[in-house]
């Protein structure tokens, strides 16, 4: 077993550990971070193809106010691409086919349409009373945390069509049943982001650019900073302090350092023997966080054929195999990629098919969207997150019911010298990469300032 000692150790190298490492290294403190996977990047998985082109299986888009992700491409010389968003999107309801432009659907019927507009900005208003660093805090926190989002959908969207499909989109953020996730969480989550607009928006919204090279290109030159401090295929067993330190156990490795930063999505931190054992209400967190289900599909074409139609390629279609694609094709537009997204009850249900049948599910919707030419793609690609050992599913640990105003608070408070980042602990962009980011950022202030170790400057 290789024993080493280090002023800080992190633990999991997705954008958040990579970042913590990153910055405490930055500010002269040595550092060991060990990664589980035989890579890096966590929920954001960049392949990089034989032509040159990439494919981003996990976390591929960012936004406007995404500040600090948007930083670390400057630190890095990282440029951004537009989403392409001309020509119409798509809506399926009831097998029919409704095209439109912008983020709402208003060749549906005039009052579905006016629903769906009605409840975004309801959603808008209750978000803006969510104290984004206390959301147990919010006047109607008890409330909201006792009810979930259908319940609330279901009280307050009266057409069914706008219903349904704010049932998808909404719950779909969340990865899970509409039922499974507390209406608190759901309002954090979004004013975090700046609000629903931000969140279900491509313009502008939290889809709006993509970092060419996609993340990868991001995150392959962060690791080489960290150099060789960063040590891939160590999935950490055990973390004991004691009163001078932690001791960070792989079946590889030992790390002897001050503090450690624990940045693994909440279910998964929950798999560490902590010794001692963690409080009781961060204990719970662990327990109480769970990722939802996820299918993230690229269907690869020559050409980007839709686009010649017309269409943007963005599309939804509530409980189809195929319920939201997206035009995931890179800066040059070769070539043509149709990203399927397939989440919650949906993505649960593909998962108990076999791959071909589930590529023909997916393929048979495609073409009935997109016409023949959608039946006959030159590669394709799936990445099922639910049934990977080290996230748990995707996008973000959420909140059921009761959750955030009993164990909320535990979020980002250390335990003893154990400190906490990843995602879901950043009160800004939570659940996002750049939330990851700002946790990691956060992280790293925390353990070197409490330490009176060099304050850590942000580089410009
Ligand atoms: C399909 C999908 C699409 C998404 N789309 C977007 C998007 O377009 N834009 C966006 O901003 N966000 C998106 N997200 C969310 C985004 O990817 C995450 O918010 C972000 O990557 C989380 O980073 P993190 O560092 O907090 O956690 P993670 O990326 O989960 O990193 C945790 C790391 O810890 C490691 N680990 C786990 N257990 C251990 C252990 N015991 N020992 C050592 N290491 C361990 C893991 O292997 C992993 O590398 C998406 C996510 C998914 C899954």
């Amino acid at each position: 077993m290789a024993d080493i000692e280090v002023d800080y150790c992190v633990v999991g190298a997705g954008f958040a550990g990579l970042t913590a490492a990153l910055r405490v290294k930055q500010a002269g403190q040595s550092v060991a971070l060990l990664e589980a996977r035989d890579r890096i990047g966590g929920r954001t998985f960049t392949e990089v193809r034989d032509d040159g082109s990439w494919i981003d299986r996990g976390g591929a888009w960012v936004g406007p106010g995404q500040d600090r992700i948007y930083a670390l491409m400057d630190e890095f010389g990282v440029k951004t691409y537009k989403q392409y968003t001309d020509g119409e999107a798509m809506m399926v309801v009831d097998g029919k086919q409704y095209r439109y432009q912008g983020t709402i659907p208003l060749t549906m019927s005039p009052w579905a349409a006016a629903n769906l507009g009605a409840v975004f900005v309801e959603l808008g208003e209750m978000c803006k009373t969510i104290p984004l660093e206390a959301p147990w805090e919010a006047k109607k926190a008890a409330k909201w945390d006792s009810i979930s989002l259908a319940k609330w959908l279901g009280d307050n969207t009266l057409s069914k069509p706008a219903h349904d499909l704010l049932e998808t989109a909404i719950a779909g953020c969340y990865t899970s049943a509409a039922s499974e996730v507390s209406m608190l969480f759901v309002l954090y989550q979004m004013a975090s982001g700046g609000g629903p607009g931000f969140v279900l928006g491509v313009k502008g919204g939290a889809q709006d650019s993509r970092p060419v090279g996609g993340m990868g290109a991001i995150y392959r030159p962060m690791a080489a900073e960290i150099g060789d401090s960063l040590h891939l295929s160590q999935p950490v067993r055990e973390i004991a302090q004691d009163g001078d330190g932690v001791t960070v156990r792989s079946a590889e490795m030992s790390v002897r350092a001050r503090r450690a930063i624990v940045a693994v999505p909440l279910a998964i931190a929950s798999q560490i023997r902590y010794e001692p054992m963690l409080p009781m209400d961060r204990s719970f967190l662990h327990q109480r966080m769970p990722s939802g289900a996820i299918f993230k599909i690229a269907v690869l074409y020559d050409e980007p054929f839709w686009r010649a139609d017309g269409l943007s390629g963005q599309s939804a279609a509530p409980e189809s195999p195929a319920t939201i694609t997206v035009d995931a094709g890179t800066d040059t537009g070769r070539p043509g990629v149709l990203c399927v997204i397939v989440e919650g009850p949906v993505a649960r249900r593909l998962g108990r098919l076999s791959e071909a049948e589930r590529k023909k599910a997916v393929l048979d919707d495609l073409t009935a969207r997109f016409g023949s030419k959608a039946a006959s793609p030159v590669d394709y690609i799936e990445q099922n997150w639910s049934v990977e050992r080290y996230s748990g599913g995707g996008m973000l640990s959420h909140a059921p019911t009761g959750v955030l105003t009993q164990f909320g608070y535990t979020l980002r408070e250390p335990c003893g010298r154990i400190h906490w980042a990843g995602t879901e602990s950043s009160s800004v962009m939570c659940g996002w990469v750049d939330g990851a980011v700002r946790s990691g950022e956060r992280a790293a202030r925390e353990v070197t300032e409490r330490d009176g170790a060099l304050s850590l400057a942000r580089p410009q």
